[in-house]
């Protein structure tokens, strides 16, 4: 207990300096720190001062000044608990009428109306408020409102003030109140001249295309304006909506797959020699050693159902090398990853994916309204049309669908870009349906680790997932056999030596199984029909993008 210390040795760790201590001169590191917090502590001085000189200056002119004006940084460096409490702009409606409110938001647009009055439309999280700033005796002065007109674009404010609830809609805000304004702070300023605008970034392309026709130019920001510039421009209404959705997608396959016995796991993402031995890595030196960055989970996912997880599911970042200047392939993109044990049959692992999304795509529908609409109104789409029991296609029927439809394929080689959109098109029309799976793929064009099929080996027991006409999902049963997999490996061109870990850990008894893996950006992309895998990455990067 401290009061059994006797007093002399209370501080007995802070021992005061000796006499020659104090004497010795500070050595040059410690003077400068000694120096800077001098100049600091000045500063801070300085500011309080000015700060004062500015409010009793004020005070001559405004007696209201105290209403309004920036926040000094002080007040904001969690200073003290107020115990005021902020309203949520989602949540102003008519139930707060004649209340006062406090709210924080981005000044989204700033308007006078002569000298007495102004209005501020306020965002956050998606809503906005209009608020009204107009000269009343003793509550709001001139000065409030130039203060308030004077206001940059996207800075952050708060507002003190009353809500009303005017008899017209109001076509300028989602919320239909209005605050007026009785304090306004500016807690951040925006630089005045931002590189992009906001409003700019929001318009759809029709909305351009019309404002031309009626001889007016709106300005139309390109993809690489807007990616230099993410930072404005993910606060658009159509990019909150675009990784909220992305969220709920992540969201929803986490909650499913737990509800279905599947375990999360993590597996590295630094991996010695070149991954799947395929040739789109990221080369890098781990200390000495040649790595890589992984360009799937799939040898660690299917090592951790040899040792014993039975399902198992990754959400994880996904490096590719590929030099692919295409509309849907990223260098990075967030791989939703699954691997099961099967008892005897690929199906197993296709119902999963049948559940899986229709589960996704009704929830994403039934919750997620207010984001898809915000999408859609920048960028049109129609809803994805998708069955309760998925569609699956064999690749055979699917190549005879486009025999039938006067596009040659080859039978025992992949499909490309344009047949899959041509099937998609073709599969809408006589099944009508959006998402369906196409599997038995040629062995020949997929990777060694995929199980023939029991009856032709030529095929195998793998599928494609397609969304509106494009690849979100690529899967298989694979070769739990070691042996087998070794000889599939060599013929397939691949060094044992690099997979030499991965082929033994089928030598102490694996069960057979099967996974996928899907695209995260790629399902947001194609459920929202938008044009480009780069509006559905937070921060893109491909082969010319590796900021911001
Ligand atoms: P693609 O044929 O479109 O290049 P892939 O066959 O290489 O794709 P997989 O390696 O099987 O695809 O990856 C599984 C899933 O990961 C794909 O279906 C897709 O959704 C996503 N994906 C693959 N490569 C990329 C990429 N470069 N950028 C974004 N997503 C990708």
């Amino acid at each position: 207990m401290s009061s059994e210390i006797p007093p002399n040795d209370r501080n007995a760790t802070e021992t005061p300096p000796t006499p020659e201590e104090r004497e010795k001169p500070l050595s040059k590191k410690a003077a400068k720190k000694e120096a800077m917090k001098a100049e600091k502590a000045m500063k801070r001085q300085q500011e309080a001062d000015a700060a004062a000189a500015a409010a009793s200056a004020a005070a001559e002119t405004d007696p209201l000044y105290e209403n309004y004006g920036d926040a000094l940084l002080i007040d904001l460096q969690s200073k003290a608990i107020s115990g005021r409490k902020w309203t949520e702009i989602k949540l102003l409606n008519d139930g707060l009428k004649d209340q006062q409110v406090l709210i924080r938001g981005r000044a989204q647009t700033i308007r006078a109306v002569g000298k007495n009055m102004a209005f501020l439309v306020l965002r956050r999280g998606g809503y906005t408020v209009q608020c009204i700033v107009t000269v009343a005796p003793e509550l709001v002065s001139r000065q409030m409102v130039k203060f308030a007109t004077g206001i940059s674009k996207e800075s952050i404010i708060d507002i003190e003030g009353i809500v009303t609830v005017p008899q017209v809609q109001i076509k300028g805000a989602s919320q239909q109140v209005e605050v007026q304004v009785r304090k306004i702070y500016c807690i951040s300023k925006a630089v005045p001249n931002l590189p992009i605008n906001i409003e700019d970034a929001s318009r759809s392309e029709k909305e351009i295309e019309d404002a031309k026709k009626a001889g007016e130019l709106l300005v139309s920001v390109g993809q690489d304006t807007r990616l230099n510039n993410r930072v404005l421009d993910i606060r658009t209404p159509a990019n909150q909506g675009i990784f909220r959705i992305q969220c709920q997608v992540g969201n929803i396959f986490r909650h499913f797959l737990l509800s279905e016995d599947f375990v999360e796991i993590h597996t590295p993402k630094l991996i010695a020699g070149a991954s799947e031995g395929g040739s789109a890595v990221f080369k890098l030196d781990y200390k000495g050693q040649p790595a890589c960055l992984a360009q799937s989970p799939q040898l660690h996912k299917q090592i951790s159902i040899c040792g014993d997880f039975g399902r198992v599911f990754e959400i994880g970042p996904v490096f590719r090398a590929e030099d692919s200047y295409t509309h849907r392939h990223l260098c990075e993109f967030t791989g939703l990853d699954v691997e099961m044990e099967i008892e005897e049959h690929y199906f197993q692992v296709l119902d999963i994916v049948d559940r899986l999304f229709v589960t996704m795509f009704d929830s994403l529908n039934e919750k997620c309204q207010k984001e898809l609409d915000a999408i859609g109104r920048q960028y049109p789409f129609k809803p994805l049309k998708y069955l309760s029991k998925t569609l699956r296609l064999t690749f055979q029927e699917g190549v005879q669908m486009l025999k039938e439809a006067g596009v040659e394929v080859d039978p025992m080689g992949d499909l490309n870009t344009e047949s899959e959109r041509k099937l998609g098109q073709l599969v809408l029309e006589k099944y009508n349906t959006e998402f369906y799976i196409l599997h038995r793929y040629p062995l020949a064009v997929r990777p060694f680790y995929t199980m023939p099929c029991y009856d032709d080996p030529a095929y195998s027991n793998s599928f494609d997932v397609f969304i509106r006409g494009e690849e979100i999902i690529s899967g298989a049963q694979r070769v739990h056999d070691p042996e087998f997999l070794a000889t599939r490996a060599e013929a397939c061109g691949i060094d044992l030596k690099t997979i030499s870990t991965y082929i033994d850990s089928f030598r102490y008894g694996a069960p057979p199984h099967g996974g996928f893996g899907v695209g995260l950006e790629r399902v947001v992309m194609l459920f929202c029909a938008l044009n480009n895998i780069r509006k559905t990455s937070l921060f893109p990067r491909d082969p010319l993008r590796l900021a911001p």
